[in-house]
C-alpha cells in the first residue's frame, strides 16, 4: 500500500505527542466564567506577543474574522477586502449573514490590496452610499499562494485608514508563515491593526482554535459576540493549552516547511505537466496545469500524493508540521515523473 503524503492543507496537521501530553496536564476551569487558567494563560501570552491588550480564544478562524467584523461595523456598512479573501469566499457569506455588511471587493489574484485600492473604494460621506468603516488584509494571502505583505505597504494602507477613519482587521490564519519567511515580528503587526486573527491550527500544529487580537474594549465587545455565536466554551483550556505549546515551540518550525515547499516548486518545474508554478514565499504551492487540473490530482492521489483543485488548472500543495524531510524526497520524485 502506497503512504499518503498529504498537501491539501495545513489543517490536517495531528498534534505531536508532546502537544498532547501538555494539553492533558493543562489546569482548567469555566472559561465563559474567564476562570479557565489555561485559556487566560494562552489569551495574556498571545497579547503581550503582539503588543496587543487582549486576546480572546475561538473555535475556528472564522469565528475570530466574524466576530472581529460584527465588532467594528453595524448592519448597512461596507468593507473592502479582496475579492479572493476568505472571510468573502470561504465563510458561507458570514460578512452579510451575521453583520448585515457589504463587501467591497478588490479583484486582483494575488489576494492583495494596497493604499491606492482603499482610496478608490472608500465611500464619500453621502446618503447614497454604505458608510465605509472597515478595511481587512490576508497575510499570508491563501488563494494568492501564501504570498507575504510588505510591511510597508500595510504601513501605507494603515495611513490611508486613518485619513478616512476606518478600521483595520488582520486576517493572519498564516501570519507566523509571514513573520517567519519576512524576518518580522508579531508586535510589527500588533502596533498597526486595530484586530488581529491567528489561526492555532494550521501550521502550528494545535488540533483546535484560533485568537483574536485587539484593545480592551475591543475584546470586551468581541467576548459578547462570541458568546452570542455560540462560541463560549467551558473547559476550553484542554484546547488553549495545545495553542500554547505551538506558539512556544511550533513557529521556528514554519521555515522547514517553506524549506519543503521549494522542494515541490523546484520538482513541479521539472515536469512539463505543469504549465508554471508560482514562485514561492511560505507554504503554499499554486502549480498551473496544461490539462485539467482534476484529473492531475486524481493522478497523484493513485500515487499517494494528495493536494487540491483550486481552479480548472490550478493545483495547491500547501506544507506543514506533519510532512517529513523523506515524505517530501518522495512527493518530489512522483511530482517530476507523474
Ligand atoms: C483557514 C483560514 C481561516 C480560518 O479557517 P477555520 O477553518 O475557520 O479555522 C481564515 N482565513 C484564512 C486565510 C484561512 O486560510
Amino acid at each position: 500500500m502506497n503512504e499518503t503524503i498529504d498537501f491539501r492543507s495545513d489543517t490536517f496537521t495531528l498534534p505531536t505527542t508532546a502537544m498532547k501530553e501538555f494539553m492533558f496536564q493543562a489546569p482548567l476551569g469555566d472559561d465563559v466564567f474567564e476562570e479557565d487558567p489555561s485559556v487566560n494563560e494562552l489569551e495574556a501570552y498571545a497579547a503581550q506577543l503582539f503588543g496587543m491588550e487582549k486576546a480572546l480564544f475561538c473555535p475556528s478562524g472564522t469565528m475570530t474574522n466574524q466576530i472581529a467584523i460584527k465588532t467594528h461595523t453595524v448592519p448597512g456598512n461596507e468593507l473592502i477586502c479582496n475579492s479572493e479573501s476568505h472571510i468573502y469566499k470561504f465563510e458561507g457569506g458570514g460578512i452579510a449573514m451575521n453583520s448585515g455588511v457589504s463587501a467591497r471587493l478588490i479583484q486582483k489574484s494575488d489576494g492583495f490590496i494596497n493604499a491606492q485600492d482603499v482610496l478608490d473604494c472608500v465611500n464619500p460621506d453621502n446618503v447614497h452610499f454604505p458608510k465605509t468603516t472597515l478595511v481587512s488584509l490576508e497575510n499570508t494571502t491563501n488563494m494568492g499562494g501564501g504570498l507575504c505583505y510588505d510591511l510597508a505597504e500595510i504601513k501605507a494602507i494603515k495611513s490611508m485608514c486613518k485619513t478616512h477613519s476606518l478600521k483595520l482587521h488582520l486576517d493572519g490564519a498564516r501570519l507566523y508563515n509571514a513573520i517567519v519567511a519576512t524576518g518580522t515580528t508579531e508586535k510589527d503587526y500588533g502596533q498597526l491593526f486595530d484586530s488581529i486573527s491567528i489561526c492555532l491550527s494550521k501550521g502550528l500544529g494545535a488540533p483546535v482554535g484560533s485568537l483574536l487580537l485587539g484593545n480592551e474594549q475591543f475584546i470586551n465587545q468581541a467576548r459578547r459576540f462570541r458568546k452570542v455565536f455560540g462560541g463560549g466554551m467551558r473547559q476550553a483550556g484542554l484546547l488553549a493549552s495545545g495553542g500554547l505549546y505551538a506558539l512556544k515551540n511550533h513557529i521556528p518550525k514554519l521555515k522547514e516547511d517553506h524549506k519543503h515547499a521549494a522542494q515541490l516548486v523546484e520538482a513541479c518545474t521539472q515536469n512539463p505537466t505543469f504549465e508554471s508554478v508560482q514562485d514561492v514565499q511560505t507554504n503554499i504551492v499554486m502549480a498551473f496545469t496544461k490539462s485539467e487540473a482534476e484529473v492531475v490530482v486524481k493522478r497523484l492521489q493513485d500515487k499517494g500524493v494528495l493536494c487540491v483543485a483550486v481552479a480548472a488548472k490550478k493545483i495547491r500543495f500547501v506544507t506543514h508540521l506533519n510532512i517529513t524531510p523523506s515524505q517530501i524526497e518522495k512527493a518530489a520524485f512522483i511530482l517530476k515523473n507523474i
